[in-house]
């Protein structure tokens, strides 16, 4: 690399807002060069596996983290940027990162073969690393039934029992855009309405807000991702999650047909990585069985390999039947299904 440019780079790094944190303990002796991340997931869950990383290859792996933003700054930063990875949360994330030309395609031999085809994208411009499935989070003590399915969160019989996040939030966006490609773009947005009018009130919160309101009895069906379920049994800061989660048992909506709808955190090769051989290893690194067994313990995710077990608490849930519904996707309807959101002004609440 021309030296002009290592000192535009080095600048580059120096300039960081956000602390770069070297997660990695690499000996100098070992040192074996280094590799850039900016991540929306937070630095404890890839820690564990960053240190793994860097024990193996000796290569330093450093850490930008911010819950916003990062990618406004690698557009920003251009050529010059010192990312190599980009590390977030689900396909839609993915796929505008990859829209926004800020990533570039990877041909590899051992991706393809750890990770499904379904959870990455056909041009190799992601990968997913961990599932997650998209549940119904029910009242134990007033839902009877144990088997649900998306279209039934629509029937009238559940008017004014159902809690969501807002409508436009990704995870509920993604969510839409499977259901425009299963069922068409008129069935989804009348199934809209009909989830619409079931609203307890204005959709609000995080997904654990949901179970929050569930367990006050404000509504007794929700949509949540699996793993708060894990997160809140275990929050020792925050105990009264304790008593949400015991609120709630998990439904795997569509379990007996197409299956339940997941998505996945992943990672893309940044467009201009200037570390892209390491960050190649760093990638098939996260796809071995070792990584995917540290990573979904982290955070009580699905591992994307098939070969590895999710963990206990995962499996206490019972069997998920995962919809086999290529995420790409969600990049084709996502926009759509925003739009869908806003036309029939979900956010707004039942009674608009
Ligand atoms: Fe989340």
């Amino acid at each position: 690399m021309p030296a002009v440019t290592r000192s535009r780079r080095a600048r580059g790094l120096a300039h960081l807002a956000l602390p770069l944190l070297a997660l990695a303990a690499a000996s100098p002796a070992r040192a074996q060069g280094e590799v850039n991340i900016y991540s929306y997931r937070e630095p404890q869950l890839i820690a564990p596996l960053l240190e793994a990383f860097t024990a193996k290859t000796g290569i330093k792996a450093n850490v930008v983290y911010a819950s916003a933003g990062l990618n406004e700054r690698l557009a920003a930063e251009g050529a010059n940027s010192p990312a190599d990875l980009l590390f977030t949360v689900d396909a839609g994330r993915l796929s505008e990162a990859k829209d926004a030309g800020l990533t570039q395609a990877v041909q590899s031999a051992m991706l393809d073969q750890a990770i499904p085809p379904q959870f990455r994208d056909p041009a190799g411009h992601w990968y997913g690393l961990t599932v997650r499935a998209r549940v119904v989070y029910a009242s134990r003590e007033r839902v009877k039934q144990d088997a649900i399915t998306y279209e039934e969160l629509a029937d009238p019989k559940w008017k004014g029992k159902l809690c969501i996040r807002s409508g436009q939030h990704v995870y509920n966006t993604s969510l839409f855009a499977t259901m425009i490609a299963h069922k068409g773009e008129a069935a989804t947005e009348a199934w809209l309405r009909g989830v619409k009018a079931n609203l307890a009130h204005k959709p609000a919160g995080g997904d654990r807000e949901q179970a929050r309101d569930i367990k006050s009895g404000k509504c007794d069906l929700a949509l949540g991702n699996t793993y708060y379920m894990a997160l809140m049994l275990k929050n020792e800061k925050n105990p009264e999650q304790k008593e949400w989660a015991a609120a709630i048992k998990i439904l795997f909506p569509n379990a007996g047909d197409r299956g339940s709808h997941v998505n996945i955190s992943g990672m893309a090769l940044a467009k201009h990585a200037p570390n892209r051989a390491n960050a190649l290893k760093l990638m098939e690194f996260l796809a071995s069985e070792e990584a995917q067994r540290i990573y979904a313990l982290a955070n009580n995710e699905y591992p994307v390999s098939p070969k590895v077990p999710p963990s206990e608490v995962v499996q206490s849930w019972g069997p998920l039947k995962a919809d086999t519904l290529p995420l790409d996707n969600i990049a084709r309807y996502r926009r759509k299904a925003s739009e869908l959101v806003d036309k029939v002004n979900f956010d707004a609440g039942p009674s608009s």
